[in-house]
């Protein structure tokens, strides 16, 4: 059994062997392994590990810092290959891009490992003759971090990393459904070199563990993935103990497609954006919204392009879609199929399961033509590879109609027109803007969020990750 970490100790679950079994969404008879649950007493022993180890930590300095994530990263980028396999095995997104998605992880974790050395502040002269002031940052404190199941690697990379980098502890808690890549991570982390405490690892349900660190006035903040409903909640919850928060919620993300757009470039970034990783991204393009001058072609070679594609086992060389996540998961998919067929869009392509030699979740990628704004496969987060598209009968319509969504995370466009994607860029609402590339898959040294229901607090990642993880302090001093 896989178990806890908490305070520096490898820790059994609650009441000694609460577990979790790890299906394999490929091959269900295959289970990648039995993890401890926590429960809240263990949250909270966490919570408390956290908050001591904290301050040695932050005073330890920053070449510490930076040497213990620069080893996460390395051991990360150096068994890319096996723990990318544990995580496709894990998740259902193919061996290439769960093999990517760790080794992303590694380049943020030496990402991080620099920025620990390159925090800055200021120094001013005070309005008051002989006093100077100084504005410094300081580390937040004890950080909980809670994340979904679709980038089991990543996600926690990207929030784990600058915590650590800018001297805060950690209580970590992974989703349920994916605890091997999170406690392959936690396990690389516990050797780097970082005092006992800093780094927690709970796994366990969200409306225990989760809920602790919602409630509990030891956190000094949350950095959360997840779904619009549970980021909700934790506002409602943690705001009252004015824990600061980064949420990072929902996208319903347009790839507007225009008359002038180069149509293979535009069939690539459609069928990337919407139907990699199963379309379970928050960035995946689910709305193509598309000139009427080509929405015929374009239709029928995204079709065409949709049949090419092999969906199968994850860990198989030739898959090109894997499985969807979970059975839950497919059986939202599935009633949004029949959602959109009730609502009167045409199921032109996919939508239906598939047999394959093992037994697993396997949905062929839909397209759903003839959408209009209002129905509900238009408007709400589907998370499955399930996508729509939508005719413009103008630029000008195209804008209102990827600007009409109650989300703001990404927003694509295709065109050859360096003035409509200029427009494009400064008009989208919406955190990323993306010409000619799919609305998913972005860099690592660059911020990432949204905007309106998408996201809520500062922005993840890059640079900007510093603004969540450390507070200011503003010094005055007068010689004496
Ligand atoms: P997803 O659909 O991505 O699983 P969720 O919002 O359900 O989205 O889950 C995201 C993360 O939030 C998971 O780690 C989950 O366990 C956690 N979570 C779920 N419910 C709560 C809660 N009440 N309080 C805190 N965290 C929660």
């Amino acid at each position: 059994m896989n178990r806890n970490f908490i305070g520096g100790e490898w820790v059994g679950g609650a009441g000694g062997d609460v577990v979790r079994r790890n299906e394999n969404p490929s091959d269900v008879s295959d289970i990648v392994g039995v993890y401890a649950q926590a429960d809240a007493a263990q949250a909270r022993m966490a919570l408390r590990a956290a908050r001591e180890a904290q301050p040695a930590w932050a005073a330890g300095g920053i070449q510490a810092r930076a040497a213990a994530l620069d080893a996460v990263g390395s051991e990360l980028l150096a068994r890319q290959r096996e723990l990318g396999t544990l995580l496709s095995r894990e998740e259902g997104k193919t061996l290439a891009e769960g093999i990517a998605e760790v080794a992303r992880a590694g380049h943020i974790f030496k990402y991080f490992a620099g920025e620990a050395l390159r925090v800055r502040g200021d120094r001013l002269e005070s309005v008051r003759p002989g006093v100077e002031v100084d504005v410094v940052r300081e580390p937040l404190g004890v950080v909980g971090i809670i994340t979904p199941w679709n980038f089991p690697m990543a996600i926690p990379a990207w929030k784990i990393a600058p915590a650590l980098a800018y001297g805060n502890s950690v209580v970590f808690k992974p989703a349920d459904l994916v605890p091997g890549s999170a406690w392959a991570l936690a396990e690389i982390i516990s050797r780097s070199g970082m005092p006992a405490g800093v780094f927690n690892l709970v796994m366990g349900r969200g409306s225990v563990v989760g809920e602790v660190l919602a409630t509990s006035d030891e956190v000094n903040g949350i950095s959360f993935t997840g779904s619009v409903s549970t980021g909700k909640r934790l506002l409602s919850q943690a705001t009252q103990q004015l824990t600061r928060l980064q949420l990072e919620m929902g996208g319903k993300n347009p790839l507007v497609i225009l008359e002038d757009a180069n149509l293979d470039i535009a069939v690539e970034c459609a069928v990337q954006g919407a139907y990699f990783s199963t379309g379970q991204r928050c960035t995946a393009s689910s709305r193509f919204i598309v000139e009427k001058g080509i929405y015929s072609e374009f239709a029928a070679r995204l079709v065409a392009a949709m049949k090419t594609l092999r969906v199968g086992h994850a860990l198989h060389p030739d898959t090109q879609i894997g499985p969807v996540a979970d059975a839950a998961q497919l059986q939202t998919d599935l009633e949004y199929v029949e959602t959109g067929k009730a609502e009167g869009a045409t199921l032109a392509c996919g939508g239906e399961l598939l047999r394959r030699e093992t037994e697993g979740f396997f949905l062929s990628p839909a397209l759903f033509t003839d959408a209009s704004a209002q129905m509900r496969i238009a408007r709400e987060e589907i998370f499955g590879p399930v996508a729509c598209a939508i005719v413009a009968d103008d630029f000008d319509h195209a804008m209102s109609l990827a600007n009409d969504s109650p989300y703001g995370l990404s927003a694509g466009i295709c065109t050859s027109s360096l003035q409509k994607a200029s427009y494009f860029r400064r008009h989208m609402k919406s955190g990323m803007v993306m010409v000619n590339v799919p609305t998913a898959g972005v860099d690592y040294h660059v911020p990432f969020g949204g905007t309106k229901g998408s996201s809520y607090g500062s922005r993840e990642q890059g640079a900007h990750a510093i603004e969540f993880y450390t507070t200011i302090k503003t010094a005055y001093t007068r010689a004496a």
